[in-house]
């Protein structure tokens, strides 16, 4: 018992000193209490498997719409030269095309894991507690690029994801979400990949009402604001893709977030751009070494990390 009152006091003195913290925070540190108010941005990635530049265009989406609108487009975006979901998803998720990140099929065979991971792994190291996630219809998707740090489920066909992806953002969980849908493709193989083709038209007006429905999952969170972007990993021709040809590889890019300029991009962008987009949204800056192949869509890149040497200079 003897012990115990200078005990008492060392934690009292603690106590105290915690207490006395606490109050100069409170006077003191409104900037940091802004900060604390100020919404967490987070970052929702739509993919939309096998969706042609002009059927995404013409095809009745009213929800796309609303994004395209107030959003950045890139109307007209090449996807991989190996126009097919192993490489082009790879290539959306990597930032770097497949002469560089090595997966050439289906099978993700040669891919390059070590030197050019998913961006949502680089995104990790820049801010550690980020949560980073995909839901996938396709699931080579989620073991390929996503199994090595994030977390990923393809819990079945699209209605699936849309309410796992719903799940999971009401739950607050992803700071950033890669949503995979496959039901255009689907229709592609089956009828055509064509704006002619009423099915496979019909497969993107109704992937439209899943994007609605992610939509408002996002914008029902308080706190939190949502960069958007949605984009594609190839298009086809009749009913087959992967050659290098304007039908399979001319995609889309669109991105719609809080401080994105409704730009309107002439000529050709890449579903590269994505990984420097997100980055340009979170204000963190693009290291050379990583060799990205693309650039930020409606944001401008962050500046620069300052390196050693100029911390250096006078
Ligand atoms: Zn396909």
């Amino acid at each position: 018992m003897a012990h115990a009152a200078p005990m008492f006091s060392m934690f009292l003195k603690a106590s105290l000193a915690a207490l006395a913290l606490a109050s100069w925070a409170q006077a003191e540190g409104s900037g940091e209490a802004d900060l604390l108010r100020s919404p967490i941005r987070k970052v929702l990635i739509i993919g939309i498997d096998g969706l042609r530049a002009d059927a995404f265009r013409l095809a009745d989406t009213p929800n796309l719409d609303s994004l395209k609108r107030d959003g950045a487009l890139a109307a007209h975006a090449v996807t991989d030269v190996l126009a097919r979901s192993g490489p082009g998803w790879t290539s959306v998720l990597t930032g770097v095309w497949s002469w560089k990140h090595g997966a050439r099929d289906n099978a993700f065979t040669g891919y390059r894991a070590e030197l050019y991971p998913n961006f949502m792994d680089r995104l990790a190291d820049a801010r550690p507690g980020t949560v980073a996630g995909a839901v996938v219809n396709w699931k080579p998707i989620g073991s390929n690029l996503f199994g090595r740090r994030g977390f990923w489920v393809a819990p079945g066909d699209d209605k699936a994801v849309t309410e796992e992806a719903e799940r999971l953002i009401g739950k607050g969980i992803p700071d950033v979400l890669f949503v995979h849908f496959d039901g255009v493709d689907h229709a592609g193989h089956t009828f055509g990949f064509s704006p002619d083709d009423p099915f496979y038209m019909w497969a993107v007006e109704k992937i439209d009402g899943w994007v609605g429905r992610l939509t408002q999952a996002v914008r029902g969170r308080t706190g939190e604001e949502w960069l958007i972007i949605v984009t594609s990993d190839h298009g086809g021709n009749y009913r087959h893709h992967g050659e290098n040809v304007p039908s399979d590889r001319i995609v889309f890019v669109l991105a719609n977030g809080p401080g994105c300029r409704p730009e309107r991009s002439e000529g050709f962008r890449g579903v590269v751009d994505v990984a420097p987009t997100v980055f340009a949204y979170l204000g963190i800056p693009v290291r050379p070494e990583w060799k990205w192949d693309g650039r930020p869509l409606g944001y401008d890149p962050a500046p620069p990390a300052m390196s050693l040497t100029d911390r250096q200079q006078p």
